[in-house]
């Protein structure tokens, strides 16, 4: 599959791609013999022509070549591509017992720069963001439907991404059926119908999947604990996913609120579908949706007196570059302030940030985060980082 073209970097350029870092950006290539086609195979040599990857060309990106392989003796071929989806799969198996919603491939951490799969029950939704996966939809679009037996796949590639990767914009149905408005999953028990057509990422927030989780767990802890159904808080609840976990785990009420009506009117129809009565259609209801700014709405609940025992912040990312992060990180101190003061003594806080222009602790990243990929935190199987949780 190999062009017999290659990419010579420039002197002291092989550090990354010793250390295995799977990008090579423009600025190190010195010279390139051949003339590749965008997403042909190329090999990447030091200055002093010593082999350091196996790659994938993009002639219209800054990342012009994507590693494949770091192994001079690898073939990259057919074979080649459907190991490496086993192998993302094999990695994934044991999630099946709880979930039939799961992230299968995801890039750079899978060996397949530029490729994410998420299965939804029978759906696959795939996107692809560089030339190297690009050029081989067909290979891997055979190997994930044949190790998964899906056969509908759905592309929900970011048209500005490919942009910058100088692909055309692509989407829409590549196998089988058309996905319904919503697809049906489960996880941990909890059932969700997912817009995989239009919701956020590629329809619901998989990498939450252990936080939900975890919820469920403090939620039934605190009921065993303390003998009472713990009132909980889900601020930015998009769908309903923090919420739903709670109260199927057994919370007493649960006050959820977005900005979104359209998140939330899935959000509701999630309830129903588990079985549970939102108010105000059923008074008593645990389940409380209000349309309202995050915000405000914690300040109104201050006002109010309101308490609770379990407190979920998962807002969207606040800061996208560097020259947002200190307004960002006011706005996370806001709402994590706000949110402290409506919990009770010994309540607990779940507070999560996902932006990969700030730090654990608030702070500004040393680098800026040079990223093609959907997530800065490409490298890693989960997006969403979660702070630490807080115990008062
Ligand atoms: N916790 C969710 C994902 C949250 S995504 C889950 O596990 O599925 C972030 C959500 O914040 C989106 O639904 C968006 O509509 C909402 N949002 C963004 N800004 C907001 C604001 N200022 N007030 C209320 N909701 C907001």
């Amino acid at each position: 599959m190999t062009s017999g073209a290659t990419l010579l970097l420039k002197p002291g350029k092989d550090r990354p791609l010793v250390h295995r870092h799977p990008w090579v950006y423009a600025a190190a290539v010195a010279r390139i013999d051949g003339e590749p086609a965008p997403g042909a195979l190329v090999a990447i040599r030091a200055s002093d022509r010593r082999f350091l990857a196996w790659a994938a060309y993009s002639p219209g990106s800054l990342l012009r070549a994507r590693c494949w392989s770091f192994d001079e003796s690898d073939r990259i071929d057919e074979a080649w591509f459907r190991a490496r989806v086993d192998a993302a799969l094999a990695r994934r198996a044991s999630l099946r017992a709880v979930t039939d919603a799961l992230r299968l491939v995801y890039g750079e951490a899978d060996g397949l720069p530029g490729l994410v799969v998420d299965q939804y029950a029978d759906f696959l939704v795939v996107q692809l963001q560089a030339a190297g996966v690009d050029g081989q939809r067909a290979v891997l679009l055979d190997a994930l439907c044949r190790a998964t037996g899906c056969a509908n796949v759905f592309e929900r590639s970011d048209a500005a991404l490919r942009e910058r990767e100088g692909l055309a914009a692509s989407g829409g149905v590549l196998r089988g059926q058309a996905p319904p408005p919503q697809v049906p999953i489960r996880e941990h028990g909890v059932r969700f119908q997912v817009d995989v057509r239009r919701g956020h990422k590629t329809g619901f927030y998989i990498d939450q999947r252990d936080n939900r989780h975890a919820l469920a767990e403090l939620v039934k802890g605190w009921r065993q604990g303390r003998g009472r159904a713990p009132r909980v808080l889900n601020c930015f609840c998009y769908t309903g996913g923090f919420s739903l976990a709670a109260a199927c785990a057994g919370a007493g009420v649960v006050d959820s609120v977005d900005s979104s009506a359209d998140a939330l009117a899935l959000a509701r129809s999630n309830a129903t579908l588990n079985g549970l009565a939102s108010a105000p259609d059923a008074p008593g209801a645990m389940l409380h949706w209000h349309c309202a700014d995050v915000f405000e709405h914690l300040r109104a609940l201050r006002e109010q007196g309101a308490r609770y025992d379990l407190i979920v912040l998962d807002p969207p990312k606040f800061a996208t570059n560097q020259h947002q992060v200190e307004r960002a990180a006011r706005a996370y101190k806001d709402i994590n302030l706000s949110a402290l003061r409506l919990l009770d003594r010994g309540g607990w806080l779940l507070s999560f940030s996902c932006p990969g222009a700030i730090d654990v602790d608030c702070s500004r990243r040393s680098s800026p985060v040079r990223s093609s990929t959907p997530e800065p935190t490409a490298t890693c199987a989960a997006v969403s980082l979660p702070a630490p949780i807080i115990r008062l």
